[in-house]
């Protein structure tokens, strides 16, 4: 075990997390007289929106998720730790966090944890194994190499039935990111891969969106749900609402309709954007301080983001529940600078007493559809068809983080949107089967040693 030194004297801010709230956390105190440690599971900063667009073969990793030591390196009140936060003691102040098999603890004076969420199986996480969410990059990889393999398969099959149940691809989950993966798969079918197999005919896959909810984008409601469900009608995509996933295994889905009836969808290739919970250590956080937590598992904070009877800790983005905020990027963002100042504020005398409390400024939110067609709600104007794609074109460009990730995406899009190619149709077996196998990896050495977790190393 180590022990972390940060500064000497100066106020230690640590920052758990690297995503858009710990980022921009971490940057709004560029200029402040403290020190900040950066902790988290991962060493990038990762652009979350645009994950669909690696894994269908438009973007490359690098593109959305630079190092985050790269991106902070002129900051020199900052230094970046890798490790997965495992316990937060916010009495003795200090932050427990693991890589491999050493453990560092980190102290801390005010502390910004914005660990944000993982997918929820809604209590069916054995769903898991076969519907893979999209969160992480090892995420949208696997799911590349699982879409490409399925069409691979389907041109070694002579079986009639196993080739359609090879190029059925369901996405579960309507919401923006089911959406965009929905169309996305169906272009990727229709004009990227056109032509390129002998014995299938790869434009005829079959590609299922379905959901619970009555409606595709509910958070939208009214004229852009229409518009998102003709466009996507019109891609090919098979719309299947009021629809409950009751079962998932490797060769498909059992699936409850509003009538009661059961039936089952043969599929391949599944994927799950249905849900979100909140890091665990949410819980952690809540149990200590008292703070409730909603269903998702977000810590309700105080009107300051911080917790009941600790003005110093603050909780933000998709972990925290405040006012019903969406998880979007921009509350991660605007918390992570919001919590910045409270800190800053601090130092500069102020009582947490007096905090203003914090109000989101709402951008608007959006969602692709297919090339040169988006939705857009930005207050009471609502936009689609191509004028709100080139609204999410300019948007997702602008809060990409990087000159080089800027341009070698814009050079991406112009390839797959103006040309029926794609830059990163590349899939290893790695990328397929590392999930699974680490988890029984995982299990299988857990299960000798008695539980102690002594597996992790091989993660
Ligand atoms: C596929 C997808 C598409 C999306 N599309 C949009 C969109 O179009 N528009 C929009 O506004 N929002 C979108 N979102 C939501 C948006 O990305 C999130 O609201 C935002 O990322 C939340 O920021 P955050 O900082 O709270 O968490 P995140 O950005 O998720 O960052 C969490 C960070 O914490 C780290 N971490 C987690 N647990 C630990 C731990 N135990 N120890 C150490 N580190 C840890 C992670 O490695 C990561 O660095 C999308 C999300 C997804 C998954």
């Amino acid at each position: 075990m180590s022990v972390q030194p940060v500064g000497s004297h100066r106020h230690r801010v640590v920052v758990i997390g690297s995503g858009f709230g710990g980022l921009f956390a971490t940057q709004a105190l560029k200029r402040a007289d403290v020190d900040v440690v950066l902790i988290a599971r991962t060493s990038h900063h990762l652009f979350q929106p645009l994950l669909y667009q690696v894994a269908t073969g438009i973007l490359s990793v690098g593109d959305i998720a630079p190092a985050t030591r790269m991106v902070l390196r002129k900051q020199k009140n900052a230094q970046v730790l890798l490790g997965d936060v495992e316990a937060i003691d916010i009495d003795a102040q200090t932050v427990s966090s693991r890589f491999l098999d050493r453990i560092t603890i980190t102290e801390f004076d005010s502390l910004i944890v914005a660990a944000g969420a993982g997918q929820s199986y809604f209590g069916n996480d054995h769903f898991a194994e076969y519907a893979p969410g999209m969160k992480t990059i090892d995420d949208a990889l696997e799911l590349r190499g699982r879409i490409l393999g399925a069409f691979e398969q389907a041109e070694l099959s002579d079986d009639h039935d196993e080739r359609a149940r090879l190029l059925t691809f369901v996405v579960v989950g309507a919401g923006p990111t089911g959406v965009e993966l929905a169309g996305q798969i169906a272009e990727l079918s229709r004009r990227t891969l056109k032509g390129a197999f002998r014995h299938i005919d790869p434009t005829e896959a079959r590609v299922v969106l379905l959901d619970g909810a009555p409606d595709v984008l509910p958070v939208y409601g009214g004229k852009l749900s229409r518009k998102a469900r003709g466009t996507l009608e019109r891609l090919g995509v098979e719309i299947q609402l009021g629809a409950m996933v009751t079962g998932v295994d490797a060769e498909g889905l059992t699936v409850k309709d509003k009538d009661g009836t059961e039936r089952r969808i043969e599929s391949q290739c599944k994927v799950w954007s249905a849900g979100v919970a909140a890091s665990p250590l949410g819980k952690q956080l809540a149990d200590q301080s008292g703070a409730g937590i909603d269903r998702a598992g977000r810590v309700e904070v105080q009107p300051d983001l911080s917790l009941p009877g600790h003005p110093n800790v603050f909780v933000i983005g998709d972990m925290m529940s405040l006012d019903k905020l969406p998880g979007l990027a921009q509350v991660a963002m605007q918390g992570g600078k919001y919590a910045a100042q409270q800190i800053v504020a601090g130092l500069d005398g102020q009582d947490p007493a007096q905090r203003k409390p914090f109000k989101y400024f709402d951008k608007g939110s959006m969602a692709t559809i297919s090339r040169f067609s988006a939705v857009a709600k930005v207050g009471k104007l609502e936009i689609s068809g191509f004028i709100g794609w080139i609204a999410w074109l300019f948007v997702h460009l602008l809060y990409l983080v990087g000159f080089s990730s800027k341009l070698s995406t814009l050079l991406s899009w112009a390839q797959a949107f103006f040309s029926t190619g794609r830059n990163e149709m590349a899939a290893t077996e790695q990328q397929v089967f590392a999930r699974i196998a680490i988890d029984r990896l995982r299990e299988h050495t857990e299960a000798a040693d008695g539980g102690t977790g002594a597996a992790r190393e091989a993660g």
